[in-house]
């Protein structure tokens, strides 16, 4: 069988990406490889920092000296923004922009039957496609090959794997590079979704997790539908209505997406079948900041979304945001604004980001005229990186003593020679439990400590009884989704 091999980087959505061109050339008969002996290797990159462009490029480059007869395919958001820079590198035999992405299973297939050219160019207009050297190009700025959830998502290498519902951004965040090598924002139509999520659960999935670029758009796009708004919130709650899916984890949403709809789902479903997980991209808490960033909304209207979502849900909820320092023009005292903005609210984790300019967007322009020097972002991420951790601690804490309902994980090797199993809890806590357990099991357990790394320990209360619902059998699935 034709082994292959994907390297994901970047996102969860493009995770999510990286799974469905698995899931596409598994289906058609190639076997999944480790990077050292495969055929082909398909590097799935970002581009949303300098930094993650220089790691793709390392790894391209590793690749190539260790396994050198491997034939690379590069593709994601770096392929989509400077797809001739990766084409130069050694060892790349196509380079897929996320505008061809949906392409990426057949040309890797082709790659390894040892098909030429020709067979790619039936894949697209011959004029979509360019040749660098031996080495095909796709990529243009129309975005019609990009969506590439036609593979049915199941359970698998991922116990909770994600299904892309919505691709691309129209906002126009200064910083952010997105727009560009996504595309506008476009939605999984609705019966898709439900048809998925149907497939995963007749599959044994139990958690599957909502993810996209700018996700709380979803529907926007789509064509006014008089039965129902096109809105996530009536896409959440159809896949409540119409499926049996037992846990739904929505992905990172934009804080003013957070609307009262929304909302009133967390109230509803929360701990039950809609994880107590929100993950509000913040970037800055100095209003004077978010405006030049161009953040749709004030510092003011961020806390308010976490009030409401946090009488929503209790407690119990874990919050996530993404926080950016150095971003051109940001003073001392606008740091600290953050700095305290941060202090004041209930965050779980954060995910720490140094601005980096990139080619293109309004803040490489801003960072010509305005750089922060590059100690003072260095000193600005480690004073964030403590907070972080302060926050973390204190959050995961408050959790000793107390039940939680998990599933289990795919257990790294070292942790299950101890005799412990990695889960994570339904409200996005990672605990090692007493025990060993396969994986993808709902189990309820009781927190009984935190070591000083900030990971929770847990004893199982009772593996077999969890409050999830179990998934339904197809034939139960039939009757679910078509009641009389
Ligand atoms: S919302 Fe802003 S930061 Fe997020 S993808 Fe769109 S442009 Fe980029």
């Amino acid at each position: 069988m034709p082994g292959f091999h994907i390297e994901n980087f970047g996102c969860r959505a493009a995770r999510a990406d990286g799974e469905a061109i698995a899931a596409r050339l598994e289906a058609s008969s190639c076997a999944a490889s480790n990077p050292h002996t495969a055929e082909v290797v398909v590097v799935n990159t970002c581009s949303v920092t300098a930094e993650a462009d220089r790691e793709a490029r390392a790894y391209i480059r590793r690749t190539h000296r260790r396994n050198p007869s491997a034939r690379i395919v590069v593709t994601g958001c770096y392929a989509q923004r400077a797809p001739d820079e990766l084409a130069a590198l050694p060892g790349v035999a196509a380079v897929v922009g996320n505008s061809h992405k949906a392409l990426a299973p057949q040309i890797a297939h082709n790659l390894m039957r040892g098909a030429g050219v020709e067979s790619d160019r039936s894949l697209v207009r011959i004029e979509a496609m360019k040749s660098a050297g031996n080495v095909l190009l796709y990529s243009d700025d129309t975005f019609a090959h990009s969506f590439l959830e036609e593979a049915q998502v199941v359970p698998g290498a991922q116990t909770r794997p994600n299904l892309k519902i919505q691709e691309g951004c129209s906002n126009r965040c200064t910083f952010c590079v997105i727009p560009q090598t996504r595309g506008n924002s476009r939605s999984l139509l609705p019966e898709n979704v439900i048809a998925q999520v149907r497939g995963f659960v007749a599959a044994g999935g139990r958690e599957l997790v909502f993810s996209g670029i700018n996700m709380g758009r979803w529907g926007r796009d789509l064509p006014p539908d008089p039965a129902a708004p096109r809105t996530l919130a009536s896409l959440v709650r159809a896949i409540f209505e119409q499926t049996a899916l037992p846990l739904l984890r929505l992905s990172s949403i934009e804080p003013m997406d957070w609307d009262d709809n929304l909302i009133a789902l967390m109230r509803n479903y929360g701990g039950t079948r809609l994880c107590r997980h929100a993950h509000l991209p913040l970037q800055s808490g100095s209003d004077s900041v978010l405006r030049r960033m161009h953040r749709r909304y004030r510092p003011w209207h961020y806390a308010q979304k976490i009030e409401s979502l946090l009488a929503a849900a209790a407690s119990e909820i874990t919050f996530g945001a993404d926080i950016m320092a150095g971003f051109p023009g940001e003073t001392d005292a606008e740091f600290k604004e953050t700095l305290a903005f941060i202090r004041a609210l209930p965050f779980g984790y954060l995910h720490l980001f140094p601005f980096s300019p990139r080619p293109g967007t309004r803040g490489w322009a801003l960072h010509q005229q305005y750089p922060v020097p590059p100690q003072v972002v260095a000193e600005r991420m480690s004073l964030l990186r403590s907070l972080a951790e302060e926050k973390m601690h204190a959050h995961r804490a408050q959790f000793i003593g107390r039940e939680l309902n998990a599933i289990t994980l795919h257990t790294p090797a070292a942790l299950a020679q101890s005799g412990q199993t990695a889960a994570l809890t339904e409200n996005f806590l990672p605990v090692e439990i007493a025990g060993t357990l396969p994986s993808n099991t709902p189990v309820s357990l009781r927190v009984t400590s935190l070591t000083s790394q900030s990971t929770l320990q847990a004893i199982p209360t009772d593996p077999q009884h969890h409050s999830l619902p179990e998934p339904l059998s197809p034939q139960d699935l039939l009757v679910h989704a078509f009641p009389n």
